[in-house]
């Protein structure tokens, strides 16, 4: 059994040394398929245009801590299996850390170290007062029953509780998690503490201390930035065609936002495949269909596309929200959206950023496009520490001010450097860490 804390800070040398070596040397472009190696290559673009300290610079570039747990768990038939799970904190310069944890069979420590990072920036880009943090169990939640899923989460809980808590480390749902199994962590830490600690964790039920609009802020955000977009290119969203990939928590309210907004939804997909109508799908009964048949395939009155159909597809819009490496190389050429809303963590390569932004598509980057969900995340986390609720109305105001506040510094930033979306969100959020590092200054 391996249970180890590893702390990058106290040996700095052998942890660069050993990380980057596990790596196989620098990140190179073509290697799409490691996410955090595609987290590098982002990295040194975006500090290529700033001037930091190299040492600085070289802190960013790897997780503060990374815990790694395995763990037993008694499944319904009296079998024990053993589990494997992760939780990283990427930076804890302006504040305690925050990330969801990720339920799913192929997840990777890279893949958790990746998004630990891809949290530091967001919520540097957002303003909110944390640093990036993530985790991940190996596991398709699906083939676990209800019980064994709780056993399997309170579990886990317990394992990463060393890092865990409400002024050092927030966990809140990401893929294969939700509401009901934050209710489990907030209440196993709860149990540990001897006293109820719902700002442990965000995105729980509005009963023990979640936040109004948490579930949908995602995917509100989302459609926060794209009505942003067609703004700023003088488009009528009456006008707008949009396609999105991924029907689940963000894709379903990005549509339905999106059409609330006059946009017209042509294009869906799940896992299962994608339905298209040119002169745009019935949502309602699109939902229907979906909650009947457990995917949108099959939905009559609609002609059937692959998931690769629906990236090529000629529209206006393409909403990313299913999960990573999603628009490759292999086929960015062939994308035709005007506007990419990237709603899914990480869902562009680096070599197909490059060949999209070269190809004049605006890309609204995954750190500012999903940053509605950690956004109001914090209010929750706000909320829970006051012992306040706050109305629907005034959670979706504050989330629309802040998301439209930041997109419009990334726009300033790409007017004042000559540079991409992405690189201007990324430049934004690391000279906002850097700042604090340098005023906190180097302990000891
Ligand atoms: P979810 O599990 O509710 O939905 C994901 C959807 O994508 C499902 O419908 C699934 O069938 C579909 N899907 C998976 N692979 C696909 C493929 N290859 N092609 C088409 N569809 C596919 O997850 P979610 O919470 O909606 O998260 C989606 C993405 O958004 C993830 O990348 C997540 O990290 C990111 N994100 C989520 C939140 C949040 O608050 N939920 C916040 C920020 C970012």
């Amino acid at each position: 059994m391996s249970d180890s804390v590893d702390n990058s800070n106290k040996r700095p040398g052998k942890e660069a040394f050993s990380i980057s070596q596990a790596l196989g040397g620098p990140p190179r472009l073509g290697h799409e398929e490691n996410p955090y190696v595609n987290a590098l290559a982002q990295f040194d673009k975006a500090v290529g245009n700033l001037k930091l300290k190299r040492g600085i610079a070289e802190m960013l570039r790897y997780p503060k801590r990374e815990l790694s747990v395995v763990f037993p768990v008694e499944m319904d038939t009296g079998e024990i299996h053993v589990f494997r799970g992760y939780r990283v904190h990427h930076s804890t310069a302006k504040g305690p850390t925050k990330g969801g944890i990720r339920y799913a069979p192929d997840v990777t420590l890279d893949e958790v170290r990746a998004l630990a990072m891809l949290m530091t920036w967001k919520c540097a880009l957002m303003n909110l007062p944390y640093g990036g943090a993530k985790g991940g169990v190996l596991v398709d939640p699906k083939k676990l029953s209800r019980r064994e899923l709780e056993r399997l989460t309170r579990r886990y809980a317990t394992e990463i509780s060393i890092l865990i808590g409400p002024d050092r480390d927030i966990p809140a749902p990401d893929m294969g998690t939700d509401a009901q199994v934050m209710a489990w962590i907030m209440d196993t830490y709860s149990m540990h503490s001897g006293y109820s600690v719902p700002a442990v964790v965000t995105g729980k039920p509005v009963e023990i201390g979640g936040s109004l609009g948490r579930t949908a802020a995602t995917g509100r955000g989302v459609v926060y930035t794209i009505e942003e977009a067609l703004r700023l290119k003088g488009v009528d969203p009456k006008e707008t065609t949009v396609a999105v990939q991924g029907f689940g928590n963000v894709g379903t309210v990005a549509a339905q936002c999106c059409a609330e907004s006059g946009m017209t939804i042509v294009a869906v997909s799940d896992s299962s495949g994608g339905v298209y109508r040119g002169d745009g799908l019935d949502l309602l009964a699109l939902n229907r269909h979906k909650a009947e048949a457990g995917t949108v395939v099959g939905f009559r009155g609609a002609d059937q596309v692959t998931n690769e159909e629906l990236l090529t597809l000629s529209t206006d819009v393409l909403v990313t929200a299913a999960t990573g490496n999603q628009i490759t190389s292999r086929i960015a050429d062939q994308v035709r959206a005007k506007i990419i809303a990237e709603g899914a963590n990480g869902p562009t390569t680096p070599d197909a950023d490059e060949i999209l932004v070269n190809r004049g598509v605006f890309i609204i980057p995954d750190i500012l496009c999903n940053a509605g969900g950690v956004t109001v995340s914090y209010l929750e986390w706000v909320q829970d520490l006051q012992s306040f609720m706050w109305p629907l109305d005034q959670i979706n105001r504050h989330l629309r001010n802040l998301i439209v506040d930041a997109f419009h510094s990334v726009m300033g930033c790409c007017d004042v450097h000559g540079v991409s979306n992405r690189v201007a969100a990324q430049m934004l959020a690391i000279q906002r860490i850097s700042d604090a590092i340098a005023i906190r200054g180097i302990y000891p």
